[in-house]
């Protein structure tokens, strides 16, 4: 029987990522406020369609915004790992990356009451030290890289990358590389008819903004993707079952 796995994800930044890039004055605040509304109509799309989605919340988000964030806990939706502070990882030391992992994950459990089980950057970039954290850390799966579409594959350490050399591959680990798809809304519902042809099991992430997605037109859009891909016979689920199913079908 063929399987085509759906994940719809949401990184519930709201101003954290206007802050990490130093943009405090009060329109680019308020466009992160933004995503309180989009998150309170994602929140009600997926309820009345029975899904669980997987959110990705800054610890900045669930400090500032308690009540939004327990709203995603209430309606059984999986949380996820995406910074404190929003600052890009390849952007800090080790110390302070680990710092920054360490402090949203005790906030992510402090709103769950465990830690998570997943990973997505801030700006999609990995330093050369994040893999080897998030091992450390307990987590199973990471979404940031981009290495492939529907098929997870185990992410390395110590890739080597030099100018002007033949590039290396490093070992592969036990962390669960779930990349995130960002693509247009016009593409979205072609990637999945595209793994339908392609593969018989696969794994579609959608990954949204809720201070983007939060528009109306765009919840339109949103809504009638999910009902297509519904008719196609998409299995919804959060990242953390399809990476549970990933590790048991693929590794
Ligand atoms: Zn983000």
């Amino acid at each position: 029987m063929p399987r085509h796995i759906v994940c719809l994800t949401f990184d519930f930044d709201t101003q954290s990522g206007f802050i990490a890039r130093g943009m405090m004055t009060p329109t680019p605040l308020s466009r992160g406020e933004f995503g309180l509304v989009g998150a309170r109509r994602i929140l009600a799309l997926l309820k009345d369609h029975g899904l669980r989605a997987t959110w990705f919340i800054p610890g900045f988000t669930i400090e500032s915004h308690p009540a939004a964030c327990d709203a995603v806990v209430q309606d059984g939706h999986e949380v996820a790992h995406h910074s404190w502070a929003h600052v890009p990882p390849a952007q800090q030391t080790r110390a302070e990356e680990e710092a920054d992992l360490i402090r949203a994950n005790e906030a992510v459990e402090k709103l769950t009451g465990r830690k998570a089980r997943g990973y997505r950057s801030p700006s999609w970039d990995l330093s050369e030290s994040t893999i080897d954290l998030l091992l450390a850390h307990g987590f199973r799966y990471d979404s940031s890289l981009m290495g492939a579409d529907y098929w997870p594959y185990r992410a390395r350490r110590g890739d080597v990358a030099e100018l002007g050399k033949p590039f290396r591959f490093g070992a592969e680990t036990s962390l669960i590389e779930m990349q995130p798809a960002r693509s247009v809304m016009e593409n979205w519902l072609d990637e999945f008819r595209y793994m339908q042809q392609s593969v018989e099991w696969g794994v579609l992430t959608y990954t949204m903004h809720p201070y983007v997605i939060g528009r109306g037109y765009r919840m339109l859009a949103l809504e009638d993707l999910i009902k297509k891909l519904k008719d196609m016979g998409a299995m919804f689920m959060t990242m953390e079952d399809a990476a549970a199913e990933a590790q048991a079908k693929m590794f």
